[in-house]
C-alpha cells in the first residue's frame, strides 16, 4: 500500500470507528460522507459520537466534490472519503478541499484492497483508511475481518494499544481500551491468498470491461464514467437501468444474482430521521437508488457466464 503502518481489526466497521478515533473525532464534531454508501460508513461516524453531514453523489456513485464546501461547518472535522463499491473518489479535489480548509481525509477503503487512484493504491491517498476483510470484498477471510492503515507512527501506535485494551504489557493498562483485534485464524486465511487479489481484482475489471462493452447501445442502461488513471477495485458491477424492478426479477428468474445495492439512499433510512433530511435534498442518490442493479462481476465467472448477463439483459429490453 506504501503505508507505513497496517493495524489489522475484527471488522471494517470497526477499523472505520478505530480510524475516527485515533483522529479524535467526537461528540461536537461533523464528518462529511456521502449520501448513497454502505450503512458502516455512516453507522461508524455515529458510533464515535459525531455528526454525519450528507453529500450528493456523482455519476459514478462516489462523492460529488462539488457539493463538499457547501456542507462544511466550524465543526467539520473530517471528509470521509468512500470508495464505494471499489470506484476510487476523485482525490485531488477532495484533498485539496481538505487542505485548504485544515480537515482529515479518512478513506472507507473498506470494499477496495487492490484499486488504485493516479497509481497510488487505495488507503494511501487519506490521513488515515479503513479494509474491510469480509467475504464480499477482494481480500477476504472466513468471516469477519478488517484493517485500519496510516503512515502517522503516533495514530499508529495508539490504535495498536487501544484495539488491545489498552494493555502495555500483559499487568499494565496505560489508558482504557477495547477487544477489537484481528483473529490470528483469520489473518492466515488473509496472509494466504493476499497474493492473488492482484490477479483477482485485473480479472474484475477484465470482466466490467466485457459487460461494458456488450451493454453498450442498449438505451435503457447507463454504464457509469470511467475515468482514466484510476483502479476500480469493482467490488460490485453497478449501472443504472430503466424499469430497473422489474428486469432484476427477469435476471433473477434466469438464473442470474442481480441485486440492489442499495434501494433507499441513507439521509431517508428511518436511523436517520433525527438528521433532518427530507426527500428531494439529493436528486442523484435518489434517482441512482430507483435506478441501479448490480450484475455478478466477481472473478470466478467465466466468460460464457457474464456472455449470458449480457445476452440475458438485452432480451429484456428487446421484448
Ligand atoms: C463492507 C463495507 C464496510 C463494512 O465492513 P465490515 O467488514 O462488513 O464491517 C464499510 N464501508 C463500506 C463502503 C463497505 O463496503
Amino acid at each position: 500500500l506504501g503505508v507505513r503502518h497496517v493495524i489489522g481489526s475484527n471488522t471494517g466497521t470497526d477499523a472505520l470507528i478505530l480510524a475516527l478515533k485515533a483522529l479524535r473525532i467526537g461528540a461536537g464534531d461533523e464528518v462529511v460522507v456521502q449520501a448513497n454508501t454502505f450503512y458502516a460508513s455512516v453507522g461508524a461516524i455515529v458510533a464515535v459520537g459525531a455528526r454525519p453531514v450528507f453529500v450528493d453523489c456523482d455519476e459514478q456513485y462516489a462523492i460529488d466534490h462539488r457539493n463538499i464546501e457547501a456542507a462544511l461547518t466550524g465543526k467539520t472535522r473530517a471528509i470521509m472519503a468512500v470508495w464505494w463499491t471499489g470506484v476510487p473518489p476523485e482525490f485531488s479535489a477532495i484533498t485539496e478541499i481538505a487542505r485548504r480548509r485544515n480537515l482529515a481525509v479518512i478513506e472507507d477503503a473498506c470494499p477496495a484492497t487492490g484499486g488504485a487512484y493516479d497509481g497510488r493504491p487505495a488507503g494511501s491517498l487519506g490521513h488515515i483508511a479503513a479494509f474491510s476483510m469480509h467475504p464480499l470484498k477482494p481480500l477476504h477471510v472466513w468471516g469477519d475481518g478488517g484493517a485500519v492503515v496510516t503512515s502517522d507512527d503516533k495514530a499508529s501506535e495508539w490504535l495498536r494499544t487501544y484495539r488491545n485494551h489498552g494493555m502495555k504489557n500483559r499487568d499494565e493498562i496505560a489508558f482504557w481500551g477495547v477487544n477489537q483485534r484481528l483473529q490470528s485464524v483469520q489473518a492466515v486465511v488473509a496472509n494466504h491468498i493476499l497474493d492473488r487479489v492482484g490477479p483477482w481484482v485485473d480479472r474484475r475489471n477484465q470482466i466490467a470491461r466485457r459487460l461494458d462493452a456488450g451493454l453498450e447501445g442498449v438505451p435503457e442502461v447507463v454504464r457509469p464514467p470511467r475515468p482514466p488513471n484510476r483502479r476500480n477495485a469493482f467490488q460490485l458491477y453497478i449501472v443504472c437501468v430503466q424499469r430497473r424492478d422489474e428486469l432484476v426479477r427477469y435476471l433473477i428468474g434466469n438464473g442470474i444474482e442481480a441485486k440492489v445495492h442499495y434501494p433507499i439512499p441513507l439521509h431517508l433510512q428511518p436511523a436517520a430521521r433525527e438528521l433532518g433530511y427530507a426527500k428531494g435534498d439529493f436528486p442523484v442518490a435518489e434517482r441512482q437508488a430507483a435506478e441501479i442493479v448490480t450484475l455478478p462481476g466477481h472473478q470466478f465467472l467465466t466468460n460464457d457466464e457474464v456472455d449470458y448477463t449480457i445476452e440475458t439483459v438485452r432480451k429484456f429490453y428487446k421484448r
